[in-house]
């Protein structure tokens, strides 16, 4: 089949990437993707996104799709409601930095940017300005701590190993907490803040030790529990509470209007 003949197909650029599936009073948005080895039609939800994800064959009908979701309202509906709930960056919102609760309190007419404060044994992250602003300020903070704790964890396990990395990435990834690349580049989750510190230290060991052997073999995970001692309680960690790191600074409105309009 020519190339251009297989892009009219498959693209039918006219057709809705999403559908909608009532059930129970409420409107559930479900996005739709051709896959090209999709035998049947399959439903996904994403934790850290919150989206609902419909895979079809490439010759699959809209029609037959949208029959699949409809039948599948009460498992959408469960599955999302079952998340754990959304905490966006906002006035009294409770995070975990480095493991430990912090609330955000929004103080307009203060000055700086967003600094920690602690009274008795309350911690506060404390944010100026306009409150159309908190989400990003405290984000753009969050991304800063972490790169800051990654780049001391990493630099610790290279001294430890006498390797040397390039320099240190984060970015808002939801499929992995971190990554080596050949060119000695280590790229991490700035989530990983929220996670107490032996976690982030493990993971900055086990991305170091990439830079020596770019495998999981044997002598891989000797190598980070050289570094690492408490590896396995950070592993144990990381499956219990992960999935729960993707859930802070996700917008609410966002999240609620996937299955409300
Ligand atoms: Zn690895």
């Amino acid at each position: 089949m020519s190339a251009p003949l297989r892009a009219l197909l498959f693209r039918r650029t006219s057709e809705p990437s999403a559908i909608s599936v009532h059930f129970d009073r409420e409107i559930y948005l479900v996005q739709v993707r051709r896959h090209h080895q999709a035998r049947r039609y399959t439903l996904r939800i994403h934790a850290a996104s919150r989206a609902v994800v419909l895979t079809m064959p490439p010759r699959g009908s809209m029609k037959q799709a949208k029959e699949f979701a409809q039948k599948h309202g009460a498992w959408i509906a469960t599955r999302l409601r079952r998340l754990p709930a959304a905490a966006p960056f906002a006035h009294g919102a409770i995070l975990p930095l480095r493991g430990h609760e912090h609330r955000i309190e929004h103080r307009r007419g203060a000055r700086g940017t967003v600094w920690i404060e602690t009274h008795a044994s309350e911690h506060l992250l404390c944010v100026a300005g306009e409150e159309a602003h908190v989400p990003r300020r405290v984000r753009d903070y969050l991304k800063r701590e972490a790169k800051r704790d990654l780049e001391a964890a990493s630099r610790a396990a290279a001294q430890a190993l006498g390797v040397e990395f390039r320099r240190v990435s984060v970015r808002d990834q939801t499929s992995r907490w971190g990554s080596c690349s050949s060119t000695g580049v280590l790229s991490y989750s700035w989530r990983l803040i929220f996670a107490p510190s032996f976690v982030l230290d493990y993971l900055a060991a086990h991305e170091v030790a990439h830079l020596v052997e770019m495998n999981h073999s044997r002598r891989f995970w000797r190598l980070v529990e050289r570094i690492c001692p408490h590896m396995d309680r950070a592993k144990v960690w990381l499956d219990a509470h992960g999935a729960d790191l993707h859930r802070y600074g996700l917008d609410a409105r966002v999240a609620s209007r996937q299955h409300m309009q």
